[in-house]
């Protein structure tokens, strides 16, 4: 007989994690399919921000949080080099981590098979299973076998099997950012500093991204960069030899590795970044979208592991109380939680990646940044907004 769930989360991920995490504190029958064998590694900045570690935090993970290598500020090469501290917020850390996915995702994954999970690795989903409403209902598999349950989460990253088979539409579809990172030794003091440097530019143009060097501990640095699609040649730009050139430009007494070498080892690794709400509304009967597959990423900031694990945590407590009150073909009070977190917020960030895309305002908005009395000014006004009442969880 087939064996049938509340909740069916494609994806272990951060966000599938969370989601499975949460629901299964209820008592909800619950099971994870992740097409990978753990420990898997996912292309990362492998840095947590402040407000990741307090989702940590609260799912009953600060121990093992606060084994990470520590960062206790953000510097700017812009190219005036500057500081940042993590502003100090209610219920907040002061600090972030850095990690890798490695153990992150695999730390993520058993919490959730602790909290009553069931964790099928090596799983791969094929697509939804649908009813003859289009409803979805369930999963399929890979190998033919289909695995039934109440509600789906889709949490199966920025090429969310599940999300292309729906066909989903969302007017704010194709917002998205290309990411490429390594990680490597480099010869130079373990640092408490998230780096990044805002000076990108191919063939002329300011890019809309940033290079980035963040520390792992013990003398490991991940080192990496993204840039939004909104630039018009976005597609022209050979990553893994713009992330050679970028290397480059980092100090020779670092004497890291040439990016040849970097490939024979297979830590360079690109992926995509949706962001600003890729699938909305983040719900259809039967399913709902979370982390990469929702487009949760932070429009032009690209952070997604926080988003990941708040969509993630919201979706696995509204699939539940959905099905509570009366069952799965509306998850509206997921798309109100959504929107009520980041609506806003996100708003203002699809138009900010459609602007950055002109290379002229790229550059205008660099140039400002390396204004010291502009930049105080917008740091202040930052800061006072991060003292404001936080979302929930
Ligand atoms: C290069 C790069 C650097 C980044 N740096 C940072 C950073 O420093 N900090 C930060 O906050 N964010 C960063 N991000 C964003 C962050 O990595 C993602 O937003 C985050 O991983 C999203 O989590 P998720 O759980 O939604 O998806 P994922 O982490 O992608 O997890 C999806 C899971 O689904 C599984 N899966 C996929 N397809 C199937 C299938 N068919 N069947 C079953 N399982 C499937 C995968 O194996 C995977 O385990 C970066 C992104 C990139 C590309």
């Amino acid at each position: 007989m087939t064996e049938r769930f509340d909740l069916v989360v494609a994806g272990g991920g951060p966000s599938g994690s969370a989601a499975a995490w949460q629901a299964a504190q209820t008592g909800a029958k619950v099971v994870v399919l992740d097409k990978a064998v753990f420990p898997r590694d996912k292309p990362c900045g492998d840095g947590l921000t402040a407000r990741a570690v307090s989702y940590l935090q609260k799912m009953g993970l600060a121990h093992e949080v606060s084994q990470f290598h520590r960062v206790n500020k953000v510097t700017v090469f812009s190219p005036s080099q500057w500081e940042l501290s993590f502003p100090k917020r209610p219920g907040m850390p002061d600090h972030g981590h850095t990690v890798s996915r490695t153990e992150l995702d695999t730390l993520l994954l058993k919490h959730a098979e602790s909290a009553g999970a069931v964790v099928r690795q090596g799983c791969e989903v094929a697509g939804p299973e649908l009813d003859e409403r289009g409803r979805v209902i369930g999963v399929v598999l890979k190998s033919g076998e289909k695995v039934f349950g109440d509600a789906v989460i889709a949490a199966d990253g920025a090429y969310s099997p599940i999300k292309r088979a729906l066909k989903l539409d969302s007017e704010y579809n194709g917002y998205s950012a290309i990411a490429i990172r390594s990680e490597m030794d480099a010869n130079r003091p373990d640092s408490d500093s998230l780096d990044i440097y805002l000076k990108l530019a191919f063939q002329g143009d300011q890019l809309p991204g940033y290079g980035w060097v963040f520390p792992m501990g013990g003398g490991r640095f991940n080192i990496g960069l993204g840039y939004v699609n909104s630039y018009k040649n976005w597609q022209s730009i050979n990553a893994t030899q713009f992330l050679g050139e970028f290397l480059r430009t980092l100090p020779a007494e670092w004497e890291l590795p040439p990016i040849e070498e970097l490939k024979k080892n297979k830590s360079v690794r690109a992926w995509r970044l949706p962001m600003g709400f890729t699938a909305w509304p983040p719900w259809r009967p039967g399913v709902l979208f979370t982390g990469d597959s929702l487009g949760a990423g932070k429009p032009a900031s690209g952070a997604g592991i926080s988003k990941a694990l708040e969509s993630g945590l919201a979706a696995g407590e509204c699939a539940i109380a959905a099905l509570e009150n009366g069952g799965p073909d509306d998850f509206t009070n997921y798309a109100q939680r959504m929107e009520a977190a980041w609506g806003r917020e996100y708003k203002r960030g699809r138009y900010f990646h459609k602007l950055l895309g002109y290379p002229q305002l790229a550059n205008a908005g660099i140039k400002l940044i390396d204004n010291a009395r502009f930049r105080d000014a917008m740091l202040k006004a930052l800061y006072k907004k991060a003292q404001g009442p936080q979302h929930r969880y």
